[in-house]
């Protein structure tokens, strides 16, 4: 079903107001829809804002179709920084990533190679150039090999949600914000006719997006779709500094830092979140990875740990993103995805282009949620 299909109003209720719901719900405004965005707790407050946020395709080689598709989204956050205006959440400057493993260090050498073969923009250096020229505040060898992948970035996520959520009620769209969907209810024929809300309301809609993130199987049990999804948590501290010492993101040795505005910074580690299940508790996670940190940033020893979270990752269970209509459903889409930080702008608005005209993108035609028919 699409927009216009049939006789009804084309209401579009989108369940889940992260950065993959604001992305299509503003889409869809721009379209001319009738757009209510629902969120159970505040817009942006959800995984988007635990996120480390860097906006990449130098991480996505696993499959060359989905290395086109965050090609892609890097391209479409650098048209909407154009289209919205850049300031306060999109921070271009390239990414930079080296390593004390020799194994590691083959590795990252190799996966460079191959992204320069695939027409992606790498540049080497040495910790002494990269001192010199780029972070002067960063510890390392001065012979070690950096790699900087110069149009790579990173992006203050809960502001961006705020940004596209203002321009869309600008344009008519309906906020709903701490109102959960309890049900969505269908016709004779299967497809979607209403959603209830936790006030008691119930809404008359033709299309629901389930941008619900990591509750997302829950919401897709509503209309008793299965959509299977792996547990995968991740640990995220931010600290305070008076001055933040870094300029870009990077994955330094044991550990990824970014900056967070002007007095904070973002801290995370896979080797951190393998801690998790061990039943370490938060406070001792962050007091690892700022320990780490400080051995990359010597000046970050008098930053203070402010607030940690674990977040569970919102990825199907083969890893990719589940993008596009479930035809057993009329009416009801998914807008699912780890990497949801790079991905939202042009999920966004190839989704919101199919719910508008019917059109199915090719860029997604591995990501549909077909393949998780059961
Ligand atoms: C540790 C970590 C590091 C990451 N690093 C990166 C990275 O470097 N780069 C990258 O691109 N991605 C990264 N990601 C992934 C990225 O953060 C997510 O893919 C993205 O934020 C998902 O956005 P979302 O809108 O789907 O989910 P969310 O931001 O969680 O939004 C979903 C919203 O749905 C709402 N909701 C849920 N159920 C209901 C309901 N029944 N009714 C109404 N509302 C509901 C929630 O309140 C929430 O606000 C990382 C994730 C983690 C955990």
């Amino acid at each position: 079903m699409r927009i216009g299909s049939k006789k009804r109003s084309g209401r579009v209720a989108v369940i889940g107001v992260g950065v993959l719901g604001a992305c299509v719900g503003w889409n869809l405004s721009r379209h001319g829809a009738d757009v209510v965005l629902i969120d159970a707790q505040r817009p942006g407050e959800g995984v988007t804002d635990w996120s480390f946020s860097w906006v990449n395709a130098s991480n996505k080689t696993v499959r060359r179709s989905y290395f086109d598709l965050n090609v892609a989204g890097m391209a479409a956050h650098r048209e909407l920084a154009g289209t919205i205006g850049p300031d306060s959440w999109w921070y271009p400057g390239g990414h930079l990533r080296w390593t004390d493993d020799p194994a590691a260090e083959a590795n990252l050498l190799e996966r460079a190679e191959l992204l320069a073969g695939w027409g992606y923009r790498v540049e080497m250096s040495t910790g002494a150039e990269v001192r010199g020229r780029l972070e002067p505040a960063l510890a390392m060898p001065d012979e070690v090999p950096v790699v900087l992948y110069p149009d790579e970035a990173w992006v203050h996520g809960r502001r961006l949600v705020d940004r596209l959520v203002g321009r869309a009620v600008a344009s008519g769209a309906e906020l709903r914000p701490g109102t959960a969907v309890r049900d969505i209810g269908t016709g004779g024929d299967g497809s979607v006719r209403t959603v209830a809300l936790s006030d008691g309301s119930r809404l008359d809609v033709d299309i629901v997006v389930n941008a619900a993130g990591p509750d997302a199987s829950h919401v897709a049990g509503l209309v008793a779709r299965d959509l299977p999804m792996r547990r995968e948590p991740g640990v995220i501290t931010r600290i305070d500094c008076a001055e933040v010492p870094v300029h870009r993101a990077m994955h330094a040795p044991h550990i990824e830092i970014r900056p967070d505005g002007d007095a904070s910074m973002v801290l995370h580690s896979r080797e951190i979140d393998a801690l998790i299940d061990t039943g370490a508790e938060p406070a001792e996670l962050a007091r690892l990875l700022h320990a780490s940190a400080r051995s990359v940033v010597p000046a970050l020893d008098s930053a203070r740990i402010a607030r940690t979270r674990v977040a569970n990752r919102p990825i199907p269970a083969d890893g990719f993103p589940s993008v596009g209509a479930v035809p057993s459903v009329p009416g009801y889409y998914e807008a699912v995805s780890h990497s949801g930080i790079t991905l939202g702008p042009v999920i966004g608005r190839l989704l919101a282009a199919e719910i508008v005209s019917g059109r199915r993108d090719e860029l997604l035609a591995d990501f549909r949620p077909e393949r998780f028919a059961p």
